[in-house]
Parts: structure tokens; sequence; C-alpha cells
């Protein structure tokens, strides 16, 4: 991945992946390699190492392994990119500005920081409403009804835009021209095309940021009566609604250190929840979660508690997320929080009437999204026979989404239970729309590496560290085919073709061109207590697979002279079959 010479090979050079990783996991030196808990497995004692002069780590536990970058990424659930620069942050290593490649690229990333600048300055003006001036005071008081404190607003940069209606637009038009401004979404021109105006007058200004901390768009609420209650920024150059999460800068932490989120609908709900304390919160903005949302968010957890508004709009969006969750394999719980009253409870009203505790007590208890979809059906008339046709079509979708082929079986005898259903009829239906989907369950990844001889392993490190005599064993090996139908012949042909190219080897680049399981057969191999390689050692490797290639010429030469060949083949089979047995006994 780091190209020679490019900015991340620098920084590779420099970086030192012990410290990287030691500022994760608690490593102790053992022997060459140092050793920690695995921070990617639940594990009691450490199968997790660490390189020093290879600079890769590995873990013989879940087989993870690569390079510091590798390591960053899946700590920090980050791109490429960004990996390489928190390295080189890390090792005081200073990041050159990124390279705009075209004018058009150089032009829009000038107007999208305006932009960035212009949301900027409008959270600041829109704070400086709602602290200092009269009509800010009515905003105050609404959200102190609401349960929000000085406290609480400035730690959400909760603000307020005035009546005006050119207020804002006013703060900002001697720094920003016209077309940036209707750009930006924050002002917008009136129908007839003529006067320009603040798209949000009268109402309670919530700043949305992208997942970095910077603010891209508000969401605002009427203060009055005014329609549309909330009014969102249009889609803009640096604003998508369905690539943005509301809170996710905040909670991403707290997401990956717990390993679940709380999806829930508005920036009210995130807010109460975060404020009880429950970091891992983030709300979609919108009555339903979108795809590049989901993606967003299973960069930092497979696991969701999605807390929706019990109304007929959020069941709906409840389960149409579920839907969207379960085919990126997503765990699913749902929480459907009780009415107060004769009140439907969203998270904001139930912990400002409960109480943060309560809250956490049904999270911890929230089921299963089958659990929750189950006793949906159940409301329906189970009694008919239309009425089981129609719970069972309401189910089977979100079943069938289920990529694991076990789970589904699973479900479908709780379902045939708790619906009274006869189970072979569901499982005849499920079958049927299982076999309707496209993409199958995915393939686990083998937990352990191959085993390989110990010749193949010597001869595999020797490949890798042997300068003096790397090129020569590279030679000799492909000349006399010997790693062929080994188990471990895609590992040699890389190394082989690596080392006959004459350039350094780099277990990360060599790694980076085979299957998973062989990269993780090379890593083990890597991590093995060694001696300096030898010419010496390396021809007793060499003989003893060459024994190992005369055994299998052996079998074949046998397995065909049983197969009753014409008289001059068999001649000449037998003649074979002399000579490698005179070449394998000589061995001994
Ligand atoms: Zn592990």
């Amino acid at each position: 991945m780091a190209e020679a010479g490019s900015f991340a090979d620098q920084v590779k050079q420099q970086a030192d992946i012990v410290r990287v990783v030691g500022e994760y996991v608690r490593l102790k030196k053992s022997g060459q390699n140092f050793t920690g808990l695995c921070p990617f497995h639940a594990e009691k004692s450490p199968s997790f190492a660490v390189h020093p002069t290879k600079q890769i780590y590995h873990c013989f536990g879940c087989g993870v392994g690569g390079d510091v970058f590798k390591f960053v990424m899946e700590m920090e659930k980050c791109t490429f990119p960004e990996a390489i620069r928190i390295v080189a942050e890390k090792c005081g290593i200073a990041v050159p500005r990124q390279k705009e490649r075209s004018p058009e690229e150089r032009k829009e990333n000038q107007q999208r920081a305006v932009l960035v600048e212009m949301h900027h300055e409008a959270q600041t003006f829109f704070v400086k409403q709602v602290e200092g001036t009269l009509e800010g005071k009515a905003a105050r008081a609404y959200l102190e009804d609401r349960g929000l404190d000085k406290d609480a607003i400035a730690r959400f940069g909760i603000g307020y835009a005035p009546s005006g209606g050119d207020a804002l637009l006013r703060h900002l038009k001697p720094k920003c021209n016209e077309k940036l401004l209707i750009e930006s979404g924050l002002v917008s021109r009136d129908q007839n095309g003529g006067r320009l105006f603040d798209r949000f007058r009268r109402r309670i200004t919530f700043p949305i940021s992208n997942e970095s901390g910077k603010i891209v768009a508000f969401g605002a609420r009427a203060l009055g009566d005014d329609m549309p209650k909330y009014l969102n920024s249009p889609e803009t150059p640096i604003y998508s609604k369905s690539n943005v999460l509301y809170h996710m800068d905040r909670a991403k932490e707290g997401i990956r250190r717990q390993d679940f989120a709380i999806l829930v609908e508005g920036y009210m709900d995130a807010i109460a929840v975060a404020r009880a304390g429950i970091s891992n919160v983030v709300a979609s903005c919108g009555t339903s979660l979108a795809e590049p949302q989901i993606k967003l968010l299973g960069r930092f957890t497979r696991r969701v508690i999605v807390n929706y508004d019990p109304d007929a709009a959020g069941q709906i969006a409840t389960e149409r997320s579920l839907s969207l969750l379960l085919e990126q394999d997503f765990e699913v719980r749902v929480l459907a929080l009780p009415p107060i009253g004769d009140r439907k409870a969203d998270p904001d009203l139930f912990i400002r009437e409960k109480g943060a505790e309560e809250y956490l007590k049904l999270l911890k208890e929230a089921p299963p999204y089958v659990d929750y979809l189950i006793a949906r059906a159940r409301r329906m008339d189970l009694t008919s026979g239309e009425g089981k046709r129609q719970a069972v079509n309401f189910l089977l979708p979100y079943v069938q989404k289920i990529p694991n082929r076990i789970l589904r079986s699973e479900w479908a005898t709780r379902i045939a239970q708790q619906l009274r259903l006869d189970e072979p009829v569901l499982r005849a239906a499920l079958g049927k729309a299982a076999a309707e989907r496209r993409s199958e369950v995915k393939i686990q990844p083998e937990l352990v590496g191959r085993a390989a001889k110990p010749a193949e392993r010597r001869l595999i490190r020797m490949l890798m560290e042997a300068e003096g005599f790397r090129q020569e064993l590279a030679k000799h090996l492909q000349n006399a085919r010997l790693y062929h139908g080994l188990e471990t012949e895609k590992i040699f042909a890389a190394l082989v073709i690596a080392s006959l190219s004459g350039q350094p080897l780099k277990a990360t680049e060599v790694g980076a061109v085979l299957e998973e399981r062989d990269r993780r057969l090379l890593f083990e191999i890597l991590f093995e207590e060694a001696n300096e390689p030898t010419w010496e050692e390396a021809a007793s490797c060499i003989e003893a697979l060459e024994h190992r290639q005369a055994e299998r010429e052996l079998a074949d030469v046998q397995r065909s002279i049983e197969a009753n060949p014409p008289g001059q083949e068999l001649r000449g089979l037998l003649e074979k079959k002399q000579e490698l047995m005179r070449r394998l006994a000589a061995a001994r």
C-alpha cells in the first residue's frame, strides 16, 4: 500500500509500530517480539504479537495482522489516508498539505472550505442570539421547559435564529459572495427570484456536524406554531442528509469502546440520551435510515439498538431501518418505550419523566429485533388462516434478510412456536424465499493457519530474511519445481517472484498479494523464534523437499503401473520406479 518514496512510505520508515500499538495495547517484551492481549478479540492470555524489526503485528488467536497503518485503520475504523495522518502525528512527522489535482478540484475544495467557515460563523451568530437577545430569551424559556439548562445548551451548541428575516444574511453578507450564500443553504431567494432572506427564522437551531466535528448543516425547530415544525438545511456541497448521523462526531469513541450504538430519530432524542450519560447515541435526523448512514455506523460497530418514536411513522421507520441493518449484517435490538400515562414516549420525553436510570434499564433489556417483530405480528388476528398468512408475510422479508443460514433457521423455529404456525409449512415458505436471495452466507475465514512442514516453514522464513542467498535459493526452488503441489505453494510462488526481482522483501507487501489464510500462515511463520539463516540449513531443507517430491512422484508412478498400461509404457514406468526408490533409499 505504501508506495516507495511516497509520504506513506516515509511515515512507515520512521514510525515505530511497537510505540504506536503500545498506545492501545499493553505490550510486554517476549523474546524478539512484544506480546499483549489482542484488542480485536476477547482473551485472557496474550496471543497478540508485534514484531519490532519487521514492523508487523499478528494475532495467533483471531488471525488479524498487518502493518502499522492496518492496525490504526482497524482500531480507529478509519481510511488509509487517515491512518497515515494519525501515525504521522503520533510520531511527530509533519503532514504535507494535500495536493489538489486539477484547478476545478482546487476551486471545489476552496468552496467547501468557505461553506464550512460560513457555518461556523452562523453557529457563532445563533449562539449569541440565544444568549443575549430578548427574542433569545423566549427560546431559552422553551428549552428550559424541555429540561435543557444552560450547560446543555452550551454543550450541544444550541442557538436561535431570530425572526427578522435577514439578520443572519446581514451578518454574513460583508464576508461572502451571494452565490455561495445561497449554496450554503443558510439563505434562500424568494420565489420571484428577487430578495434574499434567512432560511431559518424564529427557530431553535441545532448544529449538525460531520464525523470529524465540523458543522455542515443545521436542524431547526419552530419556536411558535410555524410550519414545518422541523426544518433542516438542504443538500449542499458539504452536507448530504443520507451521509451524516447527528452526534456521530461525539459518539464514535463511545460506540467503539462499547461496541454498540443507540439509534434514535431526532436531535432532541440524541441530546436527551447523551445527557443521561449514554454517549454512544446517534440520530438519523429523518424518519428513516439511509444506506450511507449505515455504512458510516458500520465502521464503528455492527451492533445497534433502534429506539425510534412509538408512533406509526416511527414504527414504519423502525421496520425499514431494520431491513437495511439486517442486510448489512448488523446485530439489531429494538427498544420500544412504554407509554407514559396515555402519552406515547420518545426517548426525550421518557428520560425527562422517568429518569436516565429507568431508560438505561430498558436499554439493557431491549429484545432482539425478531422478538419485536413477532410481538408486532401477534397483534394481527392469528385465529384465522388469512390472519396467519398475513403475519408470515409480514415477518418473512426480515427473516429472509438474515445472511446467516443457521440464524435464519433458528428464527424460523421461534416464529413457528410463537405464532403457533405449522413449522414445516413456514420452513417451506422460508426456503423458497431464501432461494430467491442473491447474496448467500459469507464464508467464515478459517480461524487457524494451516499446518506446514518445518522444512517449508524454514525455507519461507529464509526467503524473507536471507539477504545473502535469497535470490540463489529462489532460483533453485523454482527450477526444481520444489514447491509445486505443496500447501504453501502460493506463499512460495509469491516469495520467489519477489526474491528474483532483487528488491528487499517486505512482509506486508508479500502478504498483500496473498489470500487471507496464506497471509496468516506467512505472518505466523515470521513470528517464530529462529536462528540466522545459513546456506547449510537451506540445503538440508531443500533435501527434505526433494525427498517429499520423490515420494509424491513415486506414488504417481505406482498408480500408473496399477492402471495396467501397455507393455512399452509399463517398462518405462518400472524403470522410473526403480530410480525413485534408489533416490529415496540414498537420502535415508
Ligand atoms: Zn485477536
